[in-house]
Formats: C-alpha cells, structure tokens, sequence
C-alpha cells in the first residue's frame, strides 16, 4: 500500500509539472534611462532572472549612454518613447517622425538594431497616425493592460506590490516607470511571481508566435 501511495505521489507531481505551462509577463518602464534608479531596477531584474523592456526618451538616452549600453548588455529591449514627450496626436506627421527618428538612432547606436517598438506618451495616438508609422516607419505601438498607475496616488511602494500581486496574468503588459518607489516594488513582486510560474520577457518575446 505504501508503495502504491508513494506511487500515486509521483505521478501526480509529474502531471502537475507538465500541467503546468509557463505563464508569460512583460514588464515595461517608460520615461528613463535615469541614473540611479535605472540602474537599481537592472539589478532587481537581474536577482530574479527578468527581462524587461524599456521604452526610453531620448534626451534621457542621450544623457545616459552607460546606462543604456548596460540595459541592453543584461539582455533587456530599449524601444522608443519619443525624443521629448510631447502628445503625438496634437503633432503634425513630419515632427512625429522627428520625434520618433531621433530616438531610434540613440537606441541603434547600442543595440545595431532596427527599433520596431514604441510606446507613445500618454498612451495617445491617432488610428491615421498608427497606420503611416507602420507604413512608413515599420514601428509597431504597443500600449499595456495591466498598471498600477505608479504615477499617481495611492500608488506607493506597498500598493504598487498588492497591485501587482493581485493582477498580474499570463500575456500581460505592466505599465511602469522609473521610479525608487517601483524597484522598491519588484523587490517583493517578481520573487512572488516566480515562484507561481510566470516568466518574464520582453515585448519582443511575449509577441513571438
Ligand atoms: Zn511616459
């Protein structure tokens, strides 16, 4: 009897094992590179084996080149952010492009790679302007479904973790920024989120099919 039990046992630890498919989040920062902060968000990452995607301005990247050649170096995604932050719908074409164009060629300059991703500020954009930029640009938007508005109140360190916590889910995109509050955040949240099977990758991965 002892030997069915343990058995049974087995098998239901290898059933759950396999029952059991990776769940895929990608956590994304907007507004860096910053110095200090950036840099405690990488190593945060780094300790719990995350990915992660920056969508960077590029006066900031232009400010920060280290920090930027070390986003990429530890295997994170740098997209773009705009150069300036300024709301794209209010923009004529050719200084969204401007806009747009700038940034990519910081974010080329360490990576050697075509940007395709970009976030635009405030999540604005008109539908004709999303069309022409993947017309003419090739760039792809990419918004979020999951924020704990960590701009804003009541959104401290301990609500930005709860928050996480209690809503993260498998293809899920968290609107972050870089803030001291955030990485003090992850600290708690990304230990959690292993442990219940998540991975977390960047835009790039989670849109791979
Ligand atoms: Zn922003």
């Amino acid at each position: 009897m002892k030997i069915l039990k343990y058995l049974l046992a087995i098998c239901i630890t290898a059933m759950s094992l396999f029952a059991q498919p990776t769940k895929k989040i990608a956590f994304t920062f907007d507004d860096g590179p910053k110095s200090k902060i950036t840099e405690e968000i990488l190593e945060v990452l780094r300790e719990n084996d995350a990915k992660a995607t920056f969508f960077i301005l590029g006066v900031n990247g232009k400010r920060h080149p280290k920090i930027l050649e070390k986003i990429h170096e530890e295997g994170h995604q740098i997209a773009n952010h705009s150069y300036n932050h300024p709301n794209l719908k209010k923009l004529p074409m050719s200084d969204v492009k401007k806009e747009l164009e700038s940034t990519n060629k910081i974010i080329t300059g360490v990576t050697n790679k075509k940007v395709v991703y970009f976030r635009p500020p405030y999540g604005a954009l008109g539908k004709a302007q999303k069309e022409e930029l993947k017309k003419n640009l090739g760039m792809e938007s990419v918004m979020w479904n999951i924020s704990p508005k960590d701009w804003e109140k009541p959104s401290d360190k301990d609500y930005i973790a709860k928050f996480l916590v209690e809503n993260a889910k498998d293809k899920g995109i968290v609107l972050l920024h870089d803030y001291g509050k955030t990485a003090q955040a992850l600290k708690v949240v990304l230990p959690q989120l292993k442990a219940r099977g998540f991975e977390f990758v960047t835009i790039e991965e989670l849109n791979k099919k």
